[in-house]
């Protein structure tokens, strides 16, 4: 085997795209299709399970126990990729393509002990170099790898997403191709919005603060893999035929490499958080730091916090977490509020995140007004609000949730072309 190695490409294909046999017929002519077209590169092909498949194993182990250990149920979950890569690699072998399935532990993924929801933290890519070397093609598990212990792990869910990306910058390819159900990255959920744009290319600074608000398209921690590896990630649909710009297909870039700076590049939205509110606390430095210091030491992650005066020396405050974090957070308060002194505390679950994101929010002064005008116009009322330099987020009651991203897509999204334009000239001057 020579020491120059051809160049690579990873394709990732998700739940849909394998959902079925026949689907996993047409990822294999897909991928061999490739492969003809592109004959000098390799093609390494990362799986998710079947869509749906992943739910019901949760749902399997919920109905055994009430709180499955978290090694087991990685070994539960992890047979759902299991299944797909064989059967892609034997259709592929039937087509006479040297592939082979490979799951965490023999493609090399070493990861951290957290089951369930483990991080990456080695590839070694030489067993997966020794089968492109021989002109196979690698099927890799994703969102599955191996603890030092030999234990199988998990890396949350939608991990599939940074399988593919991790490997992609271990194998140093050209490109990591994460093949879906939607033709790429829109300016806010296509199922949510039938008036959804395209987006042809997003920076991955934008593109880490949209997957960490809600667009689940792809995992927050591949776009960080793609942007510290600088890393060409494209978002395409398996369904849709090839990439063609503007058609199929969202670039990931650095932001340098962008003509465009929408003042708003994306709206997003997550149903997966809950606030508390603590009331009548004292409002002085040394409770609000008791307070939290408390949160902290239950590990829970706290998002959007506000307060408001309610009379003199007391204050209401709110804040919210993850779903996952609610009833731990919700229990270490109750326990604390004598000493805190407080009137006590209440959750409200029914609420929703909606956040706005676009580099070009950087330069814009107007940018909060005109989301809230858009929302009154809905008459949607705000519960809180959080701004960083590229987002601005809302929490709003859940049934607003949809009008909402509507009102802010049409409001922004529409326009950004024309936006883009005064933002490059606004650069270039
Ligand atoms: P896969 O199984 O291929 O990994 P996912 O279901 O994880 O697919 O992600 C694709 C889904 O992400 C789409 O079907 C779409 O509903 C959702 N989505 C949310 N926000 C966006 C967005 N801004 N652009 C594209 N898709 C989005
Ligand atoms: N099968 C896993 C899940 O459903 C991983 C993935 O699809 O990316 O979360
Ligand atoms: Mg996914």
């Amino acid at each position: 085997m020579s020491n120059r190695r051809k160049p690579i490409v990873v394709m990732k294909f998700g739940g849909t795209s394998v959902g079925d046999v026949s689907r996993i017929k047409a990822v294999a002519e897909l991928v061999s299709k490739y492969r003809q077209e592109n004959p000098g590169v390799g093609v390494v092909v990362v799986l998710s399970a079947m869509a749906g498949e992943t739910n019901k194993l949760v749902a399997l182990a919920k109905s055994c126990v009430d709180k499955p250990v978290g090694r087991e149920m990685d070994v539960l979950l992890a047979s759902g990729e299991q299944v797909t890569v064989a059967l892609l690699a034997m259709r592929l072998e039937s087509m006479g393509i040297a592939a082979k399935s490979m799951l965490g532990p023999q493609a090399r993924i070493s990861t951290s002990g957290r089951h369930t929801n483990a991080l990456i933290e080695e590839i070694d890519p030489e067993s997966l170099h020794a089968i492109l070397g021989q002109g196979g093609v690698p099927v890799v598990a994703g969102f599955q790898g191996v603890t030092e212990d030999g234990d199988i792990t998990t890396l949350g869910r939608g991990g599939s997403d940074i399988t593919a990306v991790a490997l992609a910058a271990s194998l140093t390819a050209q490109a990591c191709f994460i093949y879906t159900d939607v033709r790429g990255v829109f300016s806010c959920d296509p199922r949510v919005c039938r008036s959804a744009r395209l987006l042809e290319r997003v920076s991955h600074e934008e593109m880490l603060e949209m997957a960490s608000l809600g667009a689940k398209v792809l995992h927050t921690r591949s776009v960080y893999f793609a942007l510290r590896y600088r890393l060409p990630l494209v978002v395409l649909s398996t369904f849709d035929g090839p990439f063609v710009p503007g058609v199929n297909g969202t670039w990931i870039v650095s932001e340098d490499e962008l003509m465009e700076k929408p003042v708003v590049t994306g709206v997003t939205h997550r149903l997966d958080e809950a606030r508390l509110m603590i009331q009548s606390m004292p409002s002085d430095i040394s409770t609000m730091s008791r307070l939290f210091s408390l949160l902290g030491e239950k590990d829970v992650l706290v998002d959007m916090i506000s307060q408001e005066s309610v009379s003199s020396g007391a204050i209401n405050v709110s804040l919210t977490v993850a779903d996952e974090h609610s009833s731990i957070a919700l229990e270490a308060l109750r326990e604390a509020i004598p000493d805190l002194k407080a009137g006590g505390v209440s959750i409200e679950r029914n609420i929703a995140k909606v956040s706005i994101v676009g580099l070009g929010m950087r330069y814009h002064t107007d940018v909060a007004g005109r989301a809230f005008r858009a929302l009154e116009r809905e008459s949607i009322d705000l519960l809180m609000v959080n701004t960083s330099e590229i987002k601005l987020s809302v929490l709003v009651e859940r049934k607003h949730c949809e009008a909402a991203v509507r009102a802010l897509n049409h409001e922004f999204a529409s326009e950004t072309k024309a936006a883009a334009a005064e933002e490059a000239a606004y650069a270039v001057g």
